[in-house]
C-alpha cells in the first residue's frame, strides 16, 4: 500500500503522517508514504522531524502544479490524501493568484495524474469555508456553495475539479469539509498560534472588528482520524462535512487565550476587520457520524491547554517562523 501525502510538511498534512506512521490507523499500519511538498513560506520539513528515520516515509520537495513530478510520484500510488493548498485567507485578500494556481490547477493536475496512474482512491481536503457564512444553523453537504475570500472561491473550484473528475473518469474522490483546525505545529500566522506565540512574547493579540465572528474549533487530531473514516469507507464521489468541535466567538476564543495566559483586556489590540469576513461557519456532521462512526474526541478544554503548552515547550520552532508568517508589506 503506498500513500501520497500533498502538502505533507503543512500544520495538518504533518499531523496526519505522524500519525499514519505512528500507526494511529490500522488500514495504513504498513503503508509506505510519500510526501510530496513544495515547501512554500507554509511548509516546514522540521515538521517531519520526529519520523523522518521511518523507512516507510520518502519526502519529495516540489509542485503539485508540476506534471512531471506528479505524473512519477503517482505511478504506483494507492490513495492520495491531497492537503496542499495556499490556505491563509489574508493572503487571499492581497493577492489570488497563488491560490487559483495551487488550489485550482495544482489539483486538477493530481487528479489528472491519478486517472491515468488508476489510482484507487483520492480523498480532497477541503474546508467548510466553501459554504461563505451562516447566520442560524448548520451546512448540510448538500447546501449550496457561496465563498466569500478568494481562498474559499480556490477551494470551491478545487472541489468542483474533483467532483468532475468522479463523474466524467470515474476516479474515486470523496471530499471532506472541515471546521477550523487548531493544535501543534500551525503555522503562526494562524489566529490561535498567532495569539499564543504573541502572549508567551508579552505582546497584545490584534483581535479583527466587534470580535463576534464564530468559528468552530476542532483539533487537527480530530480532522485526521475523520480524514482516515473517509479514506477507509467514504462513499466515491461523496462530500463529507467534518466538525463538531467547539464553536466560540473571536471574543470568547481570545478571553480563554488571556485566562491561560493570566493576563487582562488589556492585552487586546483592536484592528480593522478583515474585508467580507465570514461571520459564522457551522457543519452539520450527522452524515460522517451515522455513516462512518465520527465523533470528535478531544476536547476543546484539553486540546487548547495542550496546544499553548507546546508552543511554550517549542519556541525554537516557532521563533524562525515569526517573520515568515508577517503579511508582505506589515
Ligand atoms: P498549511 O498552510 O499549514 O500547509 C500547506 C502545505 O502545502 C505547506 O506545507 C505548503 O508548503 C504546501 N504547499 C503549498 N503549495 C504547494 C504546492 N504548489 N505544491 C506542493 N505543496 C504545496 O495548511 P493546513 O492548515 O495544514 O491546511 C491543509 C489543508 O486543509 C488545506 O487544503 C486547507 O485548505 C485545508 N483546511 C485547513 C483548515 C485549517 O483550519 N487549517 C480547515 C479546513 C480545511
Amino acid at each position: 500500500m503506498r500513500v501520497l501525502v500533498t502538502g505533507g510538511a503543512g500544520f495538518i498534512g504533518s499531523h496526519y503522517v505522524r500519525k499514519v506512521l505512528g500507526g494511529a490507523y490500522d488500514t495504513l499500519a504498513d503503508a509506505q508514504v510519500v510526501v510530496l511538498d513544495k515547501l512554500t513560506y507554509a511548509g516546514c520539513e522540521s515538521n517531519l522531524e520526529s519520523v523522518r528515520d521511518n523507512p516507510r516515509l520518502r519526502f519529495v520537495r516540489g509542485d503539485i502544479c508540476d506534471r512531471e513530478v506528479v505524473r512519477d510520484l503517482m505511478s504506483g500510488t494507492d490513495l492520495v490524501v491531497h492537503f496542499a493548498a495556499e490556505s491563509h485567507v489574508d493572503r487571499s485578500i492581497m493577492g489570488a493568484a497563488d491560490f487559483v494556481m495551487t488550489n485550482v490547477v495544482g489539483t486538477q493536475t493530481l487528479l489528472q495524474a491519478a486517472v491515468d496512474a488508476g489510482v484507487r482512491r483520492f480523498v480532497h481536503i477541503s474546508t467548510d469555508e466553501v459554504y461563505g457564512s451562516i447566520t442560524e444553523g448548520s451546512w448540510t453537504e448538500d447546501h449550496v456553495l457561496e465563498p466569500n475570500s478568494p481562498y474559499a472561491a480556490s477551494k470551491a473550484g478545487a472541489e468542483l475539479m474533483a467532483r468532475s473528475f468522479h463523474r466524467t473518469h470515474g476516479l474515486a474522490v470523496c471530499v471532506t469539509r472541515c471546521s477550523n483546525n487548531y493544535g501543534p505545529h500551525q503555522f503562526p500566522e494562524k489566529v490561535i498560534p498567532l495569539f499564543v506565540t504573541n502572549l508567551l512574547d508579552g505582546r497584545k493579540v490584534p483581535l479583527y472588528g466587534d470580535g463576534l465572528n464564530v468559528r468552530d474549533w476542532l483539533h487537527v487530531d480530530d480532522h485526521c482520524w475523520g480524514i482516515q473514516l473517509v479514506a477507509d469507507s467514504g462513499r466515491p464521489g461523496e462530500i463529507y462535512n467534518i466538525g463538531g468541535g467547539t464553536e466560540l466567538t473571536n471574543r470568547e476564543l481570545t478571553e480563554r487565550l488571556l485566562a491561560a495566559f493570566g493576563v487582562d483586556e488589556s492585552m487586546v489590540e483592536r484592528v480593522p476587520d478583515r474585508k467580507a469576513h465570514d461571520r459564522r461557519y457551522s457543519v452539520d456532521i450527522t452524515k460522517i457520524s451515522t455513516e462512518l462512526g465520527y465523533r470528535p474526541l478531544v476536547s476543546f478544554e484539553e486540546g487548547l491547554a495542550s496546544t499553548i503548552a507546546w508552543y511554550r515547550e517549542n519556541r525554537d520552532w516557532w521563533e524562525q517562523l515569526v517573520d515568515r508568517a508577517k503579511l508582505p508589506g506589515s
